[in-house]
Parts: C-alpha cells; sequence; structure tokens
C-alpha cells in the first residue's frame, strides 16, 4: 500500500481542474467497448476525496448500457478525466483517469487488466 496523496489532474486544454486524494493503488485497464477506446487507466477513490477545482460547465455527460457511471468529459478538448458512479454497497465513488493527473510519470504505474468486455 503506497501513501495516500493529492494529485492534481486537468483535462488537455486546461478548462477541467481537479485534485483527488489517492494511494494510487488497485490501477485497472479494462477491455469493455467504453474504457478501451478511450485508452483508461483508472483509479478509484471515495467521492469526498475528490474536488473538482474548475470547469464545471465545461463538462459534458455520457451514460451508456445501465447508465450507472456519469462520464465527465470536456466539452472544448474531448478528454475524460473522471466519472463519477456508486460502488455495489453504496458508497459514492469517483473513477479517476490517471492519464490526467499531471504529477504522474507517463508509464510509471501498472494496472491490472479487467476483462470488462465480458461482464
Ligand atoms: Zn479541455
Amino acid at each position: 500500500m503506497s501513501d495516500v496523496k493529492t494529485h492534481q489532474g486537468t483535462c488537455h486544454c486546461g478548462a477541467v481542474a481537479f485534485e483527488v486524494d489517492t494511494a494510487l493503488d488497485g490501477l485497472m485497464e479494462c477491455n469493455c467497448s467504453h474504457c478501451y477506446r478511450k485508452g483508461f487507466v483508472l483509479a478509484f477513490a471515495p467521492r469526498a476525496s475528490f474536488r473538482l477545482k474548475s470547469g464545471e460547465a465545461d463538462l459534458g455527460e455520457y451514460r451508456f448500457n445501465k447508465h450507472a457511471i456519469a462520464h465527465q468529459f470536456c466539452k472544448t478538448c474531448g478528454v475524460q478525466p473522471f466519472g463519477y458512479g456508486t460502488m455495489p454497497d453504496g458508497t459514492e465513488t469517483v473513477a479517476v483517469n490517471v492519464r490526467t493527473l499531471n504529477d504522474v510519470e507517463p508509464w510509471s504505474w501498472t494496472a491490472e487488466r479487467v476483462d470488462g468486455r465480458s461482464f
């Protein structure tokens, strides 16, 4: 288990900025039709550990399948930095796209591959 740190993230154009407190443990890559297309490497954190700093009005929302996850993307640059969801136990959660965290060195992480395509 690594230490919990505050990480800053942005979309590509910078309109959307956020920070999240996470240890970046349990990173996940998924092969479902959505995650795979967008190339996500995801970190999950409680919604209370996440703060949107700017860009509320710049965010669009995409939902598909059971519409359980509110995927948030920047309407200007198209980058999806995070999505809001709820764990099976009811915990409000945020799934952060690790590739949008400014202080995480590219390819410094390892992520578990999850077979979301078969779910
Ligand atoms: Zn943007």
